[in-house]
């Protein structure tokens, strides 16, 4: 009764990813084998692991590193902006409303899922604004749980690790609670970034 063992094999790749279950993994797995158009699935997996990888600057991934953004004398090196995901910088780059470089942290605190702190890009973050240049590090994480509980170990590490911590500032609030950064509209994501205010050792001087 048992699927044939490469079909199955191909299932139980399918349910490997996150929110795939076994029936869903099958209706792929059949999909695949009815639709030579869907074959381009298995080259184009190789070729994106391959041919990418995370810029040793910032985190976010790359075909070259360091990655574009990182490379670009125009972009401004002091403003850092710290996202929780790629997709994020991709939002903010399509709203063309910062002009400065990003701290891709890949992920958000979440010890429920199994996302702790050193599985995060921060230590990476303490030593580049340790080498100097950095004036101003905007905590661009989502306006949720985990994206606020990140921002508030992300300007704690900060401060801990360096003598002269730069200003530290969070998109502002009146970004809908919950809300993802990628699904937010240029205007808002404008807005956020216009009347973001400075958080922790800095916002009190
Ligand atoms: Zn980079």
């Amino acid at each position: 009764m048992a699927y044939p063992e490469p079909l199955e094999a191909l299932i139980v790749a399918f349910e490997a990813f996150p929110g795939v279950g076994r029936v869903t993994a099958e209706r792929l797995a059949f999909h695949v084998l009815r639709e030579p158009s869907a074959r381009g699935l298995a080259p184009a997996i190789e070729r994106a692991a391959r041919d990418t990888k995370r810029c040793s600057t910032c985190g976010n991934v790359t075909e070259r590193d360091p990655c574009p953004i990182c490379a670009d004398p125009a972009r401004d090196a002091a403003t850092l902006a710290v996202v929780e995901e790629p997709r994020h910088v991709e939002a903010m780059e399509r709203a063309a409303c910062f002009r400065g470089r990003y701290h891709v942290l890949m992920g958000a605190l979440n010890p429920a899922e199994g996302t702790e702190a050193e599985h995060l890009g921060v230590r990476n973050l303490v030593e580049r604004v340790r080498a100097g240049g950095v004036r101003e590090v905007i905590l661009a994480t989502d306006p949720d749980a985990e994206g606020e509980a990140t921002a508030l170990y992300v300007v704690d590490a900060l401060e801990r690790a360096l003598d002269e911590p730069p200003l530290v500032t969070r998109l502002a609030r009146g970004l809908p609670a919950g809300s993802a950064l990628e699904y937010l509209h240029r205007g808002i994501l404008e807005d956020a970034l216009e009347g973001r205010r400075a958080v922790g050792r800095r916002a009190v001087e």
